[in-house]
């Protein structure tokens, strides 16, 4: 299909960004007005932070002008997103950036003059803080891990210098490395990265999805020494910091801002690498025999169960799906899901220049905006469901909480997400008797969303602890070591059903998150939670709805443990973990046995 210019899209399909400003001038007013309060407020509190009180009114005082700097910085930066290609928006995105980071810039001494302040101080404004008090307790448990403030400073002058890891891996992937059409049956394909991950890794003739494979592969592996080499200047400097701040580990380093134990931590992928194996493998000879293939692959693992079924929907239709899935949450949260329709909080176009994938952004105690690309597809409404999770606990703990503890750790951000799409394939069971569809919703559960948080994210969180292993030793990566370590993961997981054909091993080096720290893991500790919360409300109703929404109203004002608290679960056990890996198993059997009913296949 020929994409379109994004002037060329009907306005319904289109975000409304006037919610945040009403037009473009008003944003230039606010940043004029921004500037000048933050220069009001710097002279009022630099070099003053050395009180209770003073720590207090600063932050209080401080919250407002961050708000506003969220909604330009929103407002410019999203226009941006949904077209690349126009170079105004680029250039305004780029000038409205640069103004802000200077006021960030200005804004600096707070952190380090509270850092600086005496204890007592500290622990008494603790006390007398309302909507900041975990933003200062935070700092506070940091100080022990900082610098003198000038090596604080020397750091922050090399921070992009320090990020030139991350900018290679992306230079390589996104503007040097370059892929040759491949042909299959006699006919030629182009190829590309997005075209590989998107369409080719789920299309349904074997002869093009396995030369696609092999093509694809083939191209990675001539840029994996420069990979590597980034990759491992990315680890060994995140060793190095966490020596200098006086961490034990790299570990411990990398978990403390999530507040994560490494109990906790290990768990997720020991106990998911062992358990959920014999489920998934099994899923794997399903696909394989219902797809009548000759051998069940690496390359094969991300196709349809049911490839000729696959349901059409308009985006009138998935508003009444979404409404109806979550009308279990409440009235309030049901009237979000209308307003973002009715507001036009979703971009839904396809147009030249947009971002690709997904997302959510929440303008604080505004709204929402999410953008993705819409394909009439079903599998495109548990998109808006899991991006208006996303937008939910926005709405609830914005509502709540202040805009410095509004945010929950990295460890909880897709609960709310995936807990949408698990209510959404409840409620779509629940419409239709019709075998075909059944198993169309479950596998889609499966191939989706227990397959990318529990499998993909995983298999990356088991190989990313071998890397930090190395690197705390002492010891370095190069390609071989990370491609032996990547083969052996796979290897470990899928057993001998699943063939890892060479070229696999080189999944190490289509990961953006490896240069985020320890982020994998969290996708299946998200779901975990949500997992449980999804049945605890089948079961017990309206209490555990209560407590879900007090979840996400509690933003991030709780560890991690102390917000599965709130939602009813232990997560410092591994029971939840097991009950959800034991749900997985249930829903895989069901499909199994979906299948013998429809088609008479067994496995
Ligand atoms: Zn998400």
């Amino acid at each position: 299909m020929e994409l379109i210019n994004r002037k060329e899209v009907p306005a319904e399909l289109t975000w409304d960004l006037s919610l945040i400003f009403p037009d473009e001038n008003a944003m230039w007013k606010a940043l004029e007005e921004t500037k000048a309060e933050t220069g009001k407020f710097v002279g009022k509190f630099a070099g003053k932070l050395n009180t209770a009180e003073n720590i207090v009114r600063c932050l209080s005082e401080m919250e407002p002008i961050r708000v506003s700097m969220e909604r330009i910085w929103n407002y410019a930066g999203l226009a941006m997103e949904a077209d690349y290609t126009d170079n105004s928006l680029r250039e305004r995105e780029a000038k409205v950036s640069d103004e802000l980071t200077r006021l960030i810039s200005e804004m600096t001494f707070v952190d380090s003059e509270i850092l600086a302040a005496p204890d007592e101080e500290l622990k008494a404004a603790v006390g007398l803080a309302q909507g900041c008090r975990v933003y200062l307790q935070d700092l506070i448990a940091k100080k022990p891990h900082m610098l003198s403030q000038e090596t604080e400073k020397v750091l922050a002058a090399l921070s992009m210098s320090l990020d030139v890891p991350y900018t290679v891996y992306n230079t390589v992937k996104l503007a040097d490395m370059s892929f040759d059409p491949f042909t299959a049956g006699g006919k030629e394909y182009e190829l590309g990265y997005s075209l590989f991950e998107d369409d080719y890794e789920l299309e349904a003739d074997t002869a093009v999805r396995r030369a696609a494979f092999r093509a694809f592969y083939d191209t990675l592996r001539k840029y994996r020494n420069t990979t590597a080499a980034a990759y491992n200047a990315c680890v060994t400097k995140e060793k190095t910091m966490s020596g200098l701040r006086g961490f034990d580990s790299v570990f411990d380093s990398l978990l403390f801002e999530q507040k994560v134990t490494r109990e906790m931590y290990d768990r997720q992928i020991d106990v998911i690498t062992e358990r959920l194996a014999p489920h998934m493998r099994r899923y794997a000879r399903l696909l394989g025999k219902k797809n009548g293939l000759d051998r069940m692959t690496f390359a094969d693992l991300k196709i349809a169960l049911d490839p000729e079924y696959d349901p059409k929907v308009t985006i009138e239709e998935s508003h009444g799906y979404i409404r109806k899935a979550l009308a279990i949450l409440g009235d309030d949260y049901v009237e979000m899901v209308d307003r973002a329709y009715r507001e036009r909080w979703i971009d839904f176009a396809k147009n030249i220049g947009k971002s690709t994938g997904g997302f959510c952004a929440d303008v604080y105690r505004k709204n929402s905006f999410i953008l993705l690309n819409w394909n009439d597809r079903m599998s495109d409404v548990f998109t808006v469901a899991h991006e208006l999770g996303h937008a939910g606990q926005s709405m609830y703990s914005d509502a709540a909480q202040s805009y410095y503890d509004n945010e929950p750790s990295i460890y909880l951000v897709e609960a709310p997400s995936t807990m949408n799409e698990l209510l959404l394939a409840q409620y779509l069971l629940s419409t239709s008797e019709d075998k075909r569809f059944r198993r169309w919703v479950l596998s889609s559960l499966i191939s989706n969303t227990y397959y990318h948080n529990f499998v993909t994210h995983l298999r990356e969180a088991w190989y990313q602890r071998e890397v930090y292993r190395i690197v705390d030793g002492g010891g370095s990566v190069d390609a071989d070591v990370l491609s032996g370590l990547f083969r052996k993961n796979l290897e470990l997981f899928w057993g001998g059903d699943v063939e890892i054909p060479e070229g696999a091993e080189l999944t190490w080096m289509r990961q953006p998150h490896y240069y985020m720290g320890l982020y994998p893991y969290t996708y299946s500790a998200g779901l975990t939670v949500a997992t449980q919360a999804m049945l605890r409300i089948g079961k017990e109703g309206q209490s555990a709805v209560d407590d879900w929404k007090a979840f996400l109203a509690a933003g991030g004002t709780e560890d991690p443990a102390g917000m599965a608290r709130i939602a009813g679960f232990d997560i410092t056990t591994d029971q939840p973990l097991r009950a959800t890996i034991d749900y997985i198993g249930s829903v895989i059997d069901e499909i199994c046995r979906l299948t013998e009913e429809i088609d008479g296949i067994t496995v």
